[in-house]
């Protein structure tokens, strides 16, 4: 394992005062803050803007990199690329790129594994390795953002909703989004980030203080709680009607719109008499629903809706006066939707793409 620190951890403060400490001006630690999150270099030796001997001792007290991209893999339709990244200590993680005509949006990962059992995910069932740092969350957006860059564009929003839970890892995932928002560096508006979340009252109140621009999805799936603890076993601990409260209370505070997510699973929570009963409880709440057709799984026996229960559902939603749009799904054929991420080897992944 690489025991220096990394990098990518640290915010420009804290760069300013490890600079401090070495008798350095702070101007130099803003020439290497613009260095990482504007040049995006990450070899000391790229930094011309910096004394030789600074660039040399960069490279003595930190690390550069943390991610090691094992295999990037892309879908038929050129539309999504998936890549799998080895951590030093040997987890393994996943990032997707999707393009749009006028976007590239980068779906991230915030912890290697996820410990909320969720039963058709993949990365619920895997269970939880370990939380990612904010350098290891910052690292995936830079590897992407290099790439974009050569091709004269850019990362233009980003989504935590890869491997893991972010607001179970609340610090790491929000000092990540800061980390980029910085104007002297990334400069990625907060409103270009959406957290995804699974429904942890506490760190749903925590953020709705915080009142920032970022926006946020709550994934849903079921409005009866026998059958949401079923598939989110985390539903025991906090319920829909509470979880329900939480989003009320985000977007009286916030003055914000909240997102539902509603993965669509054939006879469970399809009918239009489910859209008619998610209607109910939403009545009120400035929020808009995203479902999306399951995405198969290893673990899950469960199945899509058809295409006319998807429409269905979508039509019955927007009758009842509920704004909702149905996710396309993307990259299904190198298992990079939703709900598809894990740990796998290259091999593995390999065969994914020529199945
Ligand atoms: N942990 C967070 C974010 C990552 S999961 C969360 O659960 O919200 C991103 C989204 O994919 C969530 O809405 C999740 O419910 C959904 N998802 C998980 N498995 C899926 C699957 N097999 N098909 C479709 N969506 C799935
Ligand atoms: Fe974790 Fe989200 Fe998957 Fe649930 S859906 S297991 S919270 S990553």
């Amino acid at each position: 394992m690489n025991s220096k620190p990394f990098i990518y951890d640290f915010d420009l403060e804290q760069l300013t005062g490890q600079m401090k400490s070495w008798g350095i001006e702070s101007y130099r630690a803003k020439q290497l803050w613009s260095g990482l999150y504007r040049e995006l270099w990450n070899d000391p030796a790229q930094f011309s803007t910096l004394p030789t001997a600074l660039r040399k001792k960069l490279g003595e007290e930190f690390s550069f990199s943390s991610l090691k991209e094992e295999i990037s893999l892309h879908s038929k339709d050129g539309q999504t690329t998936k890549t799998l990244f080895n951590l030093p200590d040997g987890q393994a993680i996943e990032t997707v790129l999707m393009r749009y005509e006028q976007r590239n949006t980068l779906c991230i990962s915030t912890q290697a594994g996820c410990a909320m059992g969720c039963v058709f995910c993949a990365t619920g069932q895997m269970g939880f390795r370990r939380n990612l740092s904010s350098g290891e969350i910052v690292e995936q957006v830079l590897f992407y953002a290099r790439h974009l860059a050569e091709k004269g564009q850019k990362v233009t929003n980003v989504v935590l909703m890869g491997m893991g839970e972010p607001f179970h890892n609340y610090d790491a995932s929000l000092a990540t989004i800061d980390r980029l928002n910085h104007p002297d560096g990334f400069n990625m508006s907060a409103r270009r980030f959406t957290i995804s979340t699974v429904g942890l009252i506490p760190a749903i109140k925590r953020f709705t203080k915080e009142k920032r621009q970022v926006n946020l999805a709550i994934s849903l799936h079921a409005t009866d709680d026998a059958k949401r603890s079923a598939m989110l076993p985390i539903n025991q601990r906090y319920p829909i009607k509470d979880l329900i409260q939480a989003c009320h209370e985000y977007v009286e505070h916030t003055g914000r719109r909240i997102t539902f997510e509603w993965a669509l699973i054939q006879d469970v929570n399809d009918s239009s008499e489910q859209a008619r009963q998610l209607a109910e409880h939403l009545r009120g709440l400035n929020c808009h629903v995203n479902v999306i057709p399951l995405n198969p799984t290893k673990g899950f026996p469960g199945k899509k809706s058809t295409r006319e229960r998807v429409a269905a559902f979508q039509a019955e939603l927007t009758a009842q006066g509920i704004s909702c749009t149905v996710r396309v799904r993307r990259g299904i054929d190198i298992a990079a939707g939703c709900g598809q991420l894990a740990e796998r080897t290259p091999a593995e992944l390999n065969e994914i793409a020529e199945s």
